[in-house]
């Protein structure tokens, strides 16, 4: 299958997938306090349309998908989701983005029904630090549900961590030997500004994450159905309007050389 390429000549077979706007926890970096006006039911994405998106996607060149949120894990029946994408024919992965709150339950079905891997945010391994970024979080849930992921069979495990200066950034070491003692793996990523465009802070050693935009791969679609071609852009297409595949490739076609801002919606409503 010949990948879809963007005017810049990058093969695009990377989808992001937002499938809910809704979360359980509210980390102050992706959050506002006060939460974000949700979506209705009804502009919400059923199952039934993602699986059609995404075989069209797939059917384009799109090889690599992955669910985000908000949290993936709050919404309902989220392993019929991940059944029906992982059973397209020509997908090669299927990743998913989690807090990690739900993994203790969810993890064994959600590798049974197709999921090969799971990255699990956490930015402290200590509890009130992991409490007061979360605004309520319990460590101990996400520990439990990391043990869960790899006792399931996901592989690989990655943690990704939001590097803050002051806040967690005398943790590098401590996530270093958690890791080396499970056998997972770190991303350490740069605190990002939607609408400073780009990482809100300087480049350093220790973060791989954001990826160059020369090297960007990837292409969004939002819980409400909107593609969305880069993070930082608040072009939007809506693929109930024009179709899947046509917003798909209008996506693609829109595609900045790099990112300069979205104030439309916030990190949450993207899933990073
Ligand atoms: N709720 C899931 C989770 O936390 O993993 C998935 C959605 S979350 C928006 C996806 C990733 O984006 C997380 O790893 C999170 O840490 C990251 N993220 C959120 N806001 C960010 C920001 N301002 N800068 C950098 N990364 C951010
Ligand atoms: Fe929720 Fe994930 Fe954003 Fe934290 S990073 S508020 S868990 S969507």
């Amino acid at each position: 299958m010949r990948p879809l390429a963007d005017k810049f000549g990058r093969a695009i077979n990377y989808l992001r997938i937002s499938v809910t706007d809704r979360c359980n926890l509210r980390c102050t970096y992706c959050m506002p306090a006060e939460g974000i006006a949700l979506k209705t039911h009804a502009e919400i994405l059923s199952y039934e349309e993602i699986v059609e998106i995404c075989q069209t996607a797939v059917g384009l060149g799109i090889n690599k998908i992955r669910l985000t949120g908000g949290e993936p894990l709050v919404r309902r029946d989220i392993c019929e989701l991940v059944s029906g994408i992982a059973k397209i024919p020509g997908l090669q992965d299927l990743a998913l983005t989690t807090n990690g709150v739900h993994l203790k339950a969810l993890a064994f079905n959600l590798k049974k029904a197709g999921l090969r891997r799971v990255n699990i945010s956490l930015d402290s391994l200590d509890p009130l630090k992991y409490q007061r970024i979360t605004r309520g979080g319990n460590l101990s849930d996400v520990l439990q549900g990391i043990e869960a992921a790899l006792a399931a069979g996901l592989a690989p495990v990655k943690i990704n961590i939001v590097l803050q200066s002051g806040f967690n950034d005398d943790e590098v070491e401590a996530f270093m030997s958690y890791a080396a003692r499970l056998g997972i793996k770190l991303q350490f990523i740069r605190q990002m500004s939607l609408s400073q465009g780009k990482p809100a802070v300087p480049a350093d050693n220790v973060c791989t994450r954001p990826p160059d935009c020369r090297q960007c791969n990837r292409i969004r679609l939002t819980a409400d159905g909107k593609f969305k071609p880069c993070l930082f852009s608040d072009l939007e297409i809506d693929a109930r309007t024009v179709g899947a595949e046509r917003a798909l490739r209008l996506a693609v076609e829109g595609k900045p050389e790099a990112g300069q801002a979205c104030y439309k919606r916030e990190m949450v409503q993207i899933g990073g």
